[in-house]
Order: structure tokens, then sequence, then C-alpha cells
């Protein structure tokens, strides 16, 4: 019988890579597509990846405080965790070191653990930015209205400052958490102007495009944050929703002619930069992508 050291050895002398153990933390996340995008890039590239999901309904006996959680995975070896809805905030007094991204925005949605360290990073934004270059090139900047300012809004608003967005305009029901996410995005500094416009305002408005960060349009939650009847030919429609991936906003935006982004580019694009903190390796992004549309069918 051949001993785990010689496998061991015999993997090191092939150069083969370490096995990883990666974990995605959060409330109702079964159907989550990131499970399958990390293993089947790490098989494509030739290592062993599981990826595990840490489901905090499903946790037989109920509940576990997070630092539990984060604790169990550690000591258990894993490389590093994704952490999702409601835990992108919570997770960040349990880590020793927060990247520049997450330092900014304030939340994170990945953890790798190294060297005795836990270092959180926040791909959800650099996730919507490169899903919106590869997918709206050309789109105009000039006046953005974003509807939705919670745990994924923050992230969005950031990435349209980094894209260049000249006005942000940011509609919330939660008239506190626009006001929070204008005064973070002003101090992010350049030329970006941002302002708050309440739900009738937003009405007047005539931007060149508008994001959907409410999760109004999830199939368990149907309807539209933004009246369907204010729809122009000439602007574009993107939704952050990815359940379903043609929300009926995208579904009336498209009908009337506007350029449109689902939801699928901020969830490949995360799970992209993910990989790459997690393993040190560049994955191929067209083959994640691949793996997260072959879902849908
Ligand atoms: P959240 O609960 O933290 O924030 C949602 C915000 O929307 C809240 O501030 C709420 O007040 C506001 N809101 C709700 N209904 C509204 C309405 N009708 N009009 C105006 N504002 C309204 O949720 P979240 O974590 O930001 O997630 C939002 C959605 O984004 C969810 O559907 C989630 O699945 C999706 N999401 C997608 C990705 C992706 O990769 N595509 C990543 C993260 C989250």
């Amino acid at each position: 019988m051949t001993s785990q050291t010689e496998i061991m050895a015999k993997d090191a002398a092939e150069g083969a890579l370490d096995d990883l153990i990666i974990g995605l933390v959060g409330r109702g996340i079964q159907r989550s597509r990131t499970p399958r995008m990390h293993m089947q890039e790490a098989a494509a590239q030739g290592q062993r990846l599981i990826y595990q999901l840490l489901d905090v309904d499903q946790f037989p006996g109920g509940d576990r405080p997070l630092a539990q959680i984060i604790d169990a995975a550690e000591i258990c070896g894993f490389a590093g965790l994704n952490i999702t809805f409601p835990y992108k905030i919570d997770v960040i007094p349990l880590l020793d070191e927060l990247s520049d991204n997450a330092k900014a925005i304030g939340a994170v949605n990945t953890v790798v653990f190294k060297d005795g360290r836990r270092i959180g990073h926040n791909t959800d934004k650099v996730g919507f930015e490169e899903g919106f270059r590869q997918n709206m090139p050309g789109a105009a900047l000039g006046h953005v209205l974003q509807i939705g300012a919670g745990g994924a809004g923050v992230a969005v608003a950031h990435a349209f400052a980094s894209l260049g967005v000249k006005r942000l305009t940011i509609a919330d029901s939660d008239h506190a958490r626009a006001d929070a996410l204008q005064a973070q995005i002003a101090g992010v500094g350049g030329d970006i102007v941002v302002d708050v416009a309440d739900l009738d305002e937003m009405l007047a408005l005539q931007p060149d495009g508008v994001v959907n960060a409410t999760p109004v349009g999830m199939a368990k939650l149907p309807g539209t944050a933004y009246p369907v009847s204010q729809l122009r030919p000439e602007m574009w429609v993107a939704d952050i929703v990815y359940f379903p991936l043609e929300t009926e906003l995208l579904a009336a935006a498209r009908a009337k002619g506007c350029r449109v982004l689902p939801g699928s580019g901020m969830a490949v694009y995360q799970a992209v930069r993910a990989f790459e903190l997690f393993t040190g390796r560049r994955p191929d992004a067209d083959r994640m992508k691949a793996t997260f549309e072959a879902m849908t069918s």
C-alpha cells in the first residue's frame, strides 16, 4: 500500500499543485453557481479543489456564530472563503488585514488564509467593473441612476466611480443607506458628482443608464424597482440580480430596444478575481463564464 508521504513525495516530484479546500459562508446559498466555477477551473488547470458550501441555514443543530465558522474553516486547513449575505460586513472584525478595495468599500466577500493570517478582499467591485467593461463597451457614462445602496450596491457604486461615470444618482427606499453611499463615493475623490434622489424624484431623471442593485426582480421578489414606463430605447439597463438572469426589468428594456447587462457579468468576474487570490494563478475567465452559462441551460 502507498503511504500518504509517498503520494506527497510523488506529487512534489511531478510538480503537482497542492489540493485546496475553499468554502462559501452565507445563508440560502444552495443554488450558488460559484462552487462549480472554481472547481471546474481548478480541474482544467490540473488541481484538485473542493469548494464547500457553509450554508448557515442548513447547519445541523441550527445557527453558529460567524467567528466559530471562520475559526473552523481555518483550523480545518481551508485556503480561503467566499463570504456572502448577510456576513460581508460582520466578517471584518474577525480578520487581520484588509486589501485597499475592501477597506474603501467597507465589505469583504473573499478571505484568504495565509501564513496564519486572515486577509479580506472585495472582488464584487472588480466583478461588476470587469463585467461592464467586457459587455458594455462605449456605453454612455455621463449620468447613471443606481437603485439600491445595500451590500452589493456599495461595490457597484465604487465600480462606477472607477469606470469614469460623471454623475451618479443613488436611490434607495432606505434614505439613510443612499445618503451613506453618497458620502462614501464622494470621498473617493476624482471628478464624479454623486447625488441622491428619492423614488419619486428619480422618475423625472433622464439618465444614460440605470442599474438595479436591489433584490427586486429575483424569482422570490418579482417586479421592477425602476418603472418600465420610464425606459427609453437610447438608455442602457443593467441588473445585478441573477436568479433569474432575465429579470422583468431586463426583459422590458430589451423589448424597448435598450442595451442590457445581466447579473452574470458581476457573478463571473468576482469569481475570476477570487480564484486568482485563492490559488495565486490566473484563471481562464472565458472558461469560468462558460461554466456559469452551462448551468443556465
Ligand atoms: P441588500 O439587502 O444589502 O440591499 C438591497 C438594497 O435595496 C437595500 O438598501 C434596500 O433598501 C434597497 N431596496 C429594496 N427594494 C427597493 C426598491 N423597491 N426601491 C429602492 N430600493 C430598494 O442586498 P444586496 O446584498 O445588496 O443584494 C441585492 C441583490 O443583488 C440581490 O438580489 C443579490 O442576489 C444580488 N447580488 C448579485 C451579485 C452578482 O454577482 N451579480 C452579487 C451580490 C448580490
